[in-house]
């Protein structure tokens, strides 16, 4: 296959669309406006480490560089939950064995950039695309280099240029919301030599309308997250000083304050960054196609951006596959099945914020997640929760979404009689009733 590939952005998605399409004999060239990260400071991204799940992992085992990866991750297989008075709950994901994975954003961008320059792919660092001529398949780029291709690929991230110039084209939908939200990063050194915390789960502290949550690295150290609004009476914009800081985590996360003594001068240094979500449709033009967060941005609350992105080169792949990389028919077919999907996770994103910082510590809450334990352990077939549908299957998020919201149709009914012996084939029953039924 000769056609001539031009990709934009060589973070997660790029890089992994680019050994997709390079292993599959294209001939394909990288542009980043970043230097080599292997060359420069470690990387300095917008979150220190990700939950890699079981979407991101068979996108990497499509193109065999899994076994590359897997020895970065940490298994997290449950949710530590912090109360007020430091009382740990353990929830665990899913059944035994199943985990999602803390790994580092930057290695894992370099180890899939090593991968790119071993297969022979054309990386071009250090050049900024400023122009699509989407007509003519041509780049442009800030050093005044141009080139055109046959297909160019935008994974340039959610402020794409790339889909900047799509926008400019007739019938090309867009929406950006900013959530009331922010985030800010603090780190947790080890303590006495080892982690401060149990390495194995995902920490979060619920505090109604904001919460800190904390994800385990290699080095031992945790990377947390406080996840606050920007403006009102408990905000970034309320919380600046030093003793306020230190008052606040006294308050709210009385068992961190220990584990990060230089807290308040951390808050005080680190960015205080924005959350978005990004819908944009149809993503072609031409033979101009954009994926991961430049089509799609969601906000991290489902741990899928990153997954979902990986998701989106596989599913092309074995699409174009199907179709015998006949481009004219095969972007406007991925564009319109894959859209459903990610607006599908994008809903369910924003739903879990809330479900972390507000349900995760409630009773009700807690109550229906053993319940759909007990029914998954009786049926296993029939009934798999909401969050083992999206983090440990690749059944399509659209389905997902479809039946999360028929189970909670059918929990709120049973679990409004509120009989001590509820019927599990009942229940069962009515849920494949109404699945069916569409
Ligand atoms: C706080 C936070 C936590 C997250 N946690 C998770 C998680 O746990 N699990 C998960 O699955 N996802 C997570 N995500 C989402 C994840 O980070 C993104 O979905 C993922 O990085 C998208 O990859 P991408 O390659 O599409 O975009 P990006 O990672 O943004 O990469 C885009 C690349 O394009 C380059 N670029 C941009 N513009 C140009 C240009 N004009 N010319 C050339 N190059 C350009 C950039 O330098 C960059 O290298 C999180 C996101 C945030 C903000």
């Amino acid at each position: 296959m000769t056609d001539k590939i031009s990709i934009v952005g060589a973070g997660l998605v790029g890089s992994l669309l680019g050994i997709s399409l390079k292993q599959k004999g294209f001939n394909v060239t990288l542009f980043e406006k970043r230097k080599d990260p292997r060359k420069t400071e470690k990387y300095k991204g917008r979150s220190i480490n990700l939950a890699l799940s079981r979407r991101g992992i068979l996108a990497l085992q499509s193109v065999n560089i899994f076994d590359k990866i897997e020895p970065l991750l940490i298994p997290m297989t449950g949710r530590m939950v912090h109360d007020v008075k430091g009382r740990l709950t353990f929830q665990p994901y899913g059944k035994e064995g199943q985990c999602i994975n803390s790994v580092s954003r930057g290695r894992l961008n370099e180890i899939l950039i090593e991968e790119l320059e071993k297969s022979g792919v054309n990386l071009n660092f250090d050049h900024q695309c400023e122009t699509v001529d989407i007509e003519n398949s041509t780049l442009g780029f800030l050093n005044g280099k141009k080139e055109k291709s046959d297909v160019i690929f935008g994974a340039d991230g959610a402020f794409s240029i790339i889909r900047k110039h799509l926008q400019q084209s007739d019938r090309f939908n867009f929406s950006q919301h900013y959530i009331d939200h922010g985030y800010k990063e603090l780190d947790m050194t080890p303590l006495n030599g080892d982690f401060a915390m149990e390495p194995n789960s995902l920490h979060i502290w619920p505090r109604g309308n904001f919460m800190l949550i904390a994800l385990p690295n290699q080095d031992k150290t945790f990377t947390c997250t406080l996840f606050f609004p920007f403006e009102g009476a408990t905000s970034f914009h309320s919380l600046m000083n030093e003793n306020g800081i230190l008052s606040f985590f006294e308050r709210y996360f009385p068992d961190v304050l220990p584990l990060i003594p230089d807290v308040a001068e951390q808050y005080q240094k680190n960015l205080t960054s924005s959350l978005v979500t990004i819908k944009s449709c149809p993503w072609y033009k031409n033979r101009t196609l954009i994926l991961g967060d430049a089509s799609h941005a969601i906000v991290p609350f489902y741990g899928q951006g990153m997954n979902a992105g990986f998701e989106d080169v596989r599913l092309f792949t074995e699409l174009a596959e199907k179709m015998n990389w006949e481009w004219q028919k095969i972007l406007p077919a991925f564009s319109s099945i894959r859209k459903q999907d990610t607006d599908a996770i994008s809903e369910l994103a924003l739903n879990n914020f809330i479900e972390m910082r507000c349900h995760v510590g409630k009773t009700d809450f807690l109550k229906r997640k053993e319940l759909e334990a007990k029914l998954q352990d009786a049926y296993p077939k029939d009934w798999i929760p909401l969050y083992s549908m999206v983090t440990f299957s690749d059944l399509s998020y659209a389905e997902a979404l479809r039946l999360g919201k028929i189970q909670q149709k059918v929990l709120d009914e049973f679990l409004y009689e509120k009989s001590e012996n509820l019927d599990f084939e009942k229940i069962v029953d009515r849920f494949n009733t109404l699945k069916k039924a569409g």
